[in-house]
């Protein structure tokens, strides 16, 4: 399977930067799937500017309701409506800065898909909890609860504090919590949880893609400062293997 390269532009980016952008996209010829989630405000026009490119667009959140008095918030049907085809969920953000549990992703994850979005949902420890000998059990529980049944998207394995640090965990370290997590999929979804595509996140760079897109169980990236500028991006989309 191709690897996805996904971009997180968080709370970053303007109507300006878009055409720049989207024209390098444009003129890449990529191996791998591309997927740029960047704020709301910009999903529409950029999936314009990117149409036919055969470059994804995604949310960063959703509710987990159809619709409602939920101000400030935005629905899946919403953004898919805007052209996204992709959401992240239960990015570490959004649980510690919003407080969202594993159970509110569940629901957010099966309101993404009911609206056909793709979710992608993120998990991962803290540094306390890995120094403490708890980031498998950690994840594996984050997966037994953000997941709603029958899930059928993308996971991104993003430890917290290898998240914008510029450090990462060692490669050993990246394949026995991959090796977890497929573990945990297959236990909770059966054959379907052989498939699904598990992205490595926390400071991917040009200069580090290639040994970690390299390891087994690997199915991608999950990118967030290095997709701010297209030629990083797509640095690290060119050092994925062929799939
Ligand atoms: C992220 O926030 O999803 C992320 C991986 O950020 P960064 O690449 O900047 O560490």
């Amino acid at each position: 399977m191709r690897q996805l390269i996904a971009g997180n532009w968080k709370m970053h980016g303007r109507l300006a930067d878009i055409p720049a952008y989207a024209a390098a996209l444009r003129a890449a010829s990529a191996h791998t799937d591309l997927l740029i989630c960047p704020p709301f405000t910009l999903i529409e026009r950029l999936a314009a500017a990117l149409a036919g490119a055969g470059v994804g667009v995604g949310g960063q959140d959703c509710h987990g309701a159809a619709q409602g008095a939920h101000t400030g918030d935005v629905a899946a049907a919403m953004l898919a409506e805007a052209g996204a085809s992709f959401v992240i969920l239960g990015h570490s953000e959004r649980r510690h800065d919003h407080g969202e549990t594993s159970a509110t992703v569940a629901g957010k994850a099966q309101a993404a898909i009911a609206a056909g979005l793709t979710p992608i949902i993120c998990v991962g420890e803290t540094e306390a909890e890995r120094d403490a000998g708890e980031a498998e059990h950690v994840v594996r529980s984050q997966l037994a609860h953000s997941l709603p049944a029958g899930f059928a998207g993308v996971i991104a394995y993003e430890p917290v504090w290898a998240i914008g640090t510029g450090r990462t965990p060692t490669e050993a370290d990246v394949v026995a919590m991959h090796g977890a997590i497929r573990a945990a999929l297959v236990e909770k979804l059966g054959e379907a949880g052989k498939g699904l595509r598990i992205l490595y996140g926390g400071s991917v760079k040009p200069g580090n893609a290639a040994s970690l897109l390299s390891l087994p169980e690997v199915g991608g990236a999950l990118v967030g400062g290095a997709s701010l500028k297209a030629e990083d991006l797509l640095a690290i989309a060119a050092a994925a293997p062929r799939g």
